[in-house]
């Protein structure tokens, strides 16, 4: 196994001069050096070829001991020095001051097709900024990140990727429901893969700290290798790079309101630089169509992570990366105006993608929009099964042969009292009017919405499944949801039975429908 090895963080940023691996604060750097803790049974549970392929292993590489001895952390690879990153970060609203890489090693980065991989453990034990928590991840945890990771890749989303899977053989306690009910999990370590894993919380660590030198070595650093596009210099090239941050955030949050993700915990420290999504804690799938659903059990009360929120808690999360870059910068109306910027590129793409997953090519009154998102709330619907199944809406139909194409979008089909039924039929009269004022063929639109409108999303309940039988050590279904979701928007017959709606007994599971921060 011999990989294309190419240090940049590490070799050109500050690192920590305090090499004990000690809780503490660290000033003056941008990381620590940290040796993986050596788990005592570790074993492959799933790889995932196509992020091997990217930072250049073999499908033989991937089966050797040498593999997973780097991916679960048991022997560092020859001439590299793993780091955990320093950074700080806003949490629910609040300055939460360091945080750190608290469970995350980052081993080294690879070139390959002269493209820069970073590879980072998840779950390799204490680092400097553990704070008192033990460094370490459970497997259903590193189930849920592994699988969504790639899930979100092949539906097009901008993350954070996912090499590997694997069990440390060591058990972890976890009180999954914050109620004095701890008890062992099965420790798991995941392999993360990214350009960087740099966050908005790494710039507002050193601007908390005054640290003006290093800030702007960090910034000069990110220009460098990852918006090399940018050739401006001075206060200038930070203003761009600022931009180009706010371009970036805004183009994934409008992927997830496609896609129908909730992140569940966009503090600033699980905000990529790159506008990558990153962090899957407790995320999930809207399911049945509700607005206001977060999956975070944490956030159960005020909500401020909510499917509807995401697109104001990014600007917010960008209005204080604005604040930390500030010295590099001083002026506050340019500033100002790439904030403002954030809702003008965000009105002219949002729109025009809602208006791809109806499949329609023109313009159309806000109102039609808001009334559909009351009937998908009111009438308890799939998003995935109500978009996928419009496309097979024809022009000639009735508004109530419409209205049964997606009547299996509904949990309680039979439940849909008169009034509501009434709203349907007059929304799909008025849809059936603009796809018939529309010049694309029923086929052509179909075509067009199915690649926008995924039919097979991970929902919360199939990595539940693969959870349940991982932990009895059964890992076939880890494979088969990997597979199913390489191809998220093909029809995939003999996947057909994963288009379904949410079971009833997934409905209020803990795991399902409800997740903690404990991971
Ligand atoms: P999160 O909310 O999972 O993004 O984590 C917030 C902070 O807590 C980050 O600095 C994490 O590295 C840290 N953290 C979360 N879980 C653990 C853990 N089990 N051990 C050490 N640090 C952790
Ligand atoms: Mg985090």
């Amino acid at each position: 196994m011999k990989l294309h090895l190419n240090d940049t963080f590490n070799k050109q940023l500050p690192a920590d001069t305090d090499t004990s691996n000690t809780r503490r604060q660290v000033f003056g750097a941008c990381f620590s050096y940290v040796t993986p803790r050596v788990p005592s049974n570790p074993k492959l549970l799933h790889v995932a070829n196509e992020v091997s392929d990217l930072i250049g292993l073999s499908k033989e590489d991937v089966t050797s001991t040498e593999f997973l001895a780097l991916v679960s952390g048991s022997k560092v690879y020859p001439e590299t020095q793993p780091y955990a990153m320093a950074y700080a970060g806003h949490q629910f609203g609040n300055w939460a001051g360091q945080l750190g890489d608290g469970r995350a090693i980052n081993l080294f980065e690879v070139l390959h097709n002269n493209q820069r991989w970073a590879l980072q453990l998840k779950g390799a034990g204490e680092t400097p900024y553990s704070r008192n928590a033990d460094g370490l991840a459970v497997l259903r945890s590193s189930i849920r990140e592994h699988l969504c990771s790639e899930a979100m890749f092949h539906l097009g989303v901008p993350t954070t990727r996912s090499l590997s899977l694997v069990t440390t053989g060591d058990k972890v306690l976890r009180d999954i429901l914050y109620n004095g009910n701890p008890a062992y999990e099965e420790g798991a370590v995941v392999c993360r893969v990214a350009p960087s894993f740099i966050r908005f919380g790494n710039f507002e660590l050193l601007a908390a700290r005054k640290d003006i030198t290093n800030l702007q070595a960090l910034a000069d650093y990110t220009i460098q290798y990852f918006y090399p596009e940018i050739t401006s210099t001075g206060k200038e090239k930070y203003l761009a790079f600022y931009q180009e941050v706010v371009n970036r955030t805004v183009d994934m949050i409008v992927e997830w309101q496609r896609v129908g993700f909730v992140h569940g915990v966009m503090n600033t420290d699980n905000m990529s630089i790159l506008g990558l999504t990153i962090d899957y804690g407790p995320y999930g799938w809207l399911e049945d169509y509700n607005p206001d659903w977060t999956p975070n059990t944490t956030d159960a009360e005020g909500k401020r992570y909510r499917f509807r929120n995401q697109p104001d808690i990014a600007l917010w999360n960008l209005i204080q990366l604005g604040n930390a870059l500030y010295p590099l910068i001083e002026n506050v109306p340019a500033m100002e105006a790439i904030l403002n910027s954030y809702s003008h590129r965000f009105d002219a793409k949002f729109p025009v993608m809602m208006q791809e997953k109806l499949g329609l090519t023109t313009e159309y009154e806000s109102d039609f929009q808001d009334e559909l998102t009351t009937l998908l709330t009111a009438s308890e619907t799939d998003m995935t099964i109500f978009y996928r199944n419009l496309a097979n809406v024809l022009k000639s139909d009735t508004p109530e042969i419409a209205l049964s194409k997606i009547e299996y979008a509904f949990y309680q089909p039979d439940a849909l009292v008169a009034t509501l039924k009434t709203s349907w039929i007059n929304w799909m009269e008025r849809y059936l009017q603009k796809l018939n004022d529309e010049s694309l063929s029923d086929a052509d639109r179909k075509a067009k919405m199915n690649v926008v409108n995924p039919k097979y999303v991970l929902r919360n309940y199939m990595a539940q499944l693969a959870i349940e039988a991982a932990e009895k050590e059964d890992n076939s279904l880890i494979n088969e949801l990997h597979e199913l979701l390489k191809h998220p928007y093909d029809e995939q017959p003999e996947n057909e039975k994963w288009f379904a709606k949410r079971p009833d007994w997934a409905r209020n599971k803990v795991g399902c429908s409800m997740l903690s921060c404990s991971s």
